[in-house]
């Protein structure tokens, strides 16, 4: 028998799983999510009742192929399905992608994704485009399996696009445990900012009355601690520790299902993320995704910390949008989407007045509520060390003026309130940005 590392997710496939609050069965639009030792002979079984009398295409590339994929084409083979393997010689997540996808798939009526980012995104957004169903058998560890939105590029810009959810997610860990360690540190790092974005997003909700749900952070709890106390044994490829990695980056993924929003983990380090890609251009060091966010969240997770230890509230000022320098560091058309952004969120003199008022009157309770959902720096810092992810722009390779540029100006780029504004209104992010090396 092998063992079964769902826990807390097979209770929400079965519909069994209740939220504490509310006493109600939570649904999820994800037909079957497996998590185990090995899925090895089981494959036909858990695709049958999700793609019946459909001819599926395989898509992986040449290393998922040996790594997973030929396994699975096969099975699926004994199990009577027609197969076309399509091994994808070029994968690229971009829209041009997508269309060569689309166009080597164009027999089949469903598709079978092994593979992890590009495949993963490719295979969900062309079978959105075509009405088909697909499901997918990662080969590392990653959020983007159990999300409906895909990530394509259009002429060099990178989208997060709604599209659907797989039928099914099937994790073998005896896999997904032997991908390159540096996916695994980058899956880990994308996950340590669950606590940096709930403080980010409640304390939005508690500013300004924006929508905020607990659920995705009820889930996240299971696991978090054990994870992190275990981050080593992921460099050793451990079922238990990746068992735990894999079910925080499902919860993780299905939180954009649960709230129709990103926010539950994507606020002030994404934002900062984002602007490296963005806007590195050629300073960009190749880092990843996830590489980027574990940096950014380390930084995000200092500055909540210094700002909520404070013993009286930082006085905001009025949001300075500076349009000119914002045309001239962003060109005209990012320029004003972003002054778009800014303006959204912007705090005007009377606003500015009442957030401060409330401060004043509410501070200690407004710390203590966010404290409770914050994390020591030094927590984050620790695990990261464990596993031997980077932790500073240094280590990930970007130059230093660019990174000061990243943290005071990467709250521009979207309407979302979180600690950077703050700092930013407060005229303290400046002096934050240039400590930050
Ligand atoms: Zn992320």
């Amino acid at each position: 028998m092998t063992k079964d590392y769902g826990g807390v997710i097979n209770e929400l496939v079965a519909g069994r799983w209740k939220h504490p609050q509310t006493g109600k069965a939570v649904a999820i639009d994800i037909r079957s999510i497996v998590i185990k030792e090995t899925i090895e002979g089981l494959e036909g079984q858990l695709i049958y009742p999700l793609h019946r009398k459909e001819k599926l295409g395989v898509i992986a590339d040449k290393y998922t192929y040996e790594a997973l994929g030929r396994r699975v084409a096969s099975a699926l083979r004994s199990e009577g399905f027609a197969i076309e393997e399509i091994i994808w010689g070029k994968p690229i997540s971009t829209i041009e992608g997508v269309e060569e996808l689309r166009h080597l798939s164009r027999h089949c009526d469903g598709l079978i994704a092994v593979g992890a980012g590009t495949i993963n995104d490719s295979v969900k957004y062309a079978t959105f485009l075509d009405k088909k169903r697909y499901s997918v058998f990662p080969t590392s560890p990653q959020n983007a399996y159990t999300t409906p939105t895909a990530s394509i590029s259009f002429d060099g810009f990178k989208k997060s696009l709604t599209a659907h959810p797989p039928q099914g997610v099937f994790f073998d860990l005896s896999v997904v445990s032997r991908c390159p360690i540096r996916l695994t540190r980058s899956a880990f790092a994308d996950v340590i900012c669950r606590t940096t974005a709930q403080v980010d997003w409640l304390m939005s909700h508690l500013l300004f009355g924006t929508a905020y749900r607990r659920l995705p952070y009820i889930l996240l709890a299971y696991d978090e601690d054990a994870l992190f106390d275990n981050a080593a044994a992921l460099k050793s490829g451990h079922m238990e520790a990746f068992g735990m990695l894999v079910r925080i980056c499902a919860i993780m993924g299905l939180g954009t299902c649960f709230t129709s929003t990103t926010h539950s983990g994507s606020m002030g380090e994404h934002m900062m993320s984002h602007y490296i890609d963005m806007f590195a251009g050629d300073r960009h060091p190749g880092s990843l995704h996830g590489e980027q966010v574990g940096v950014t969240a380390l930084t995000m997770s200092r500055l909540q910390n210094q700002i909520l230890r404070r013993r009286s509230p930082p006085a905001l000022a009025p949001t300075r949008i500076d349009e000119g320098a914002m045309y001239a560091r962003y060109g005209q058309e990012v320029g004003q989407h972003c002054i778009q952004q800014l303006q959204r969120k912007a705090l005007d003199r009377e606003e500015a007045d009442r957030v401060n008022h409330f401060l004043e009157e509410n501070w200690e309770r407004l710390a203590g509520q966010l404290g409770e959902v914050m994390l020591p720096t030094e927590r984050l810092w620790q695990a990261m060390e464990e596993i031997g992810a980077p932790k500073t722009p240094r280590e990930l390779g970007l130059p230093q003026d660019f990174y000061r540029e990243v943290v005071i100006h990467s709250r521009e780029i979207r309407d979302r309130y979180t600690m950077l504004d703050v700092a930013g209104d407060a005229e303290m992010l400046e002096a934050f940005a240039s400590a930050c090396g």
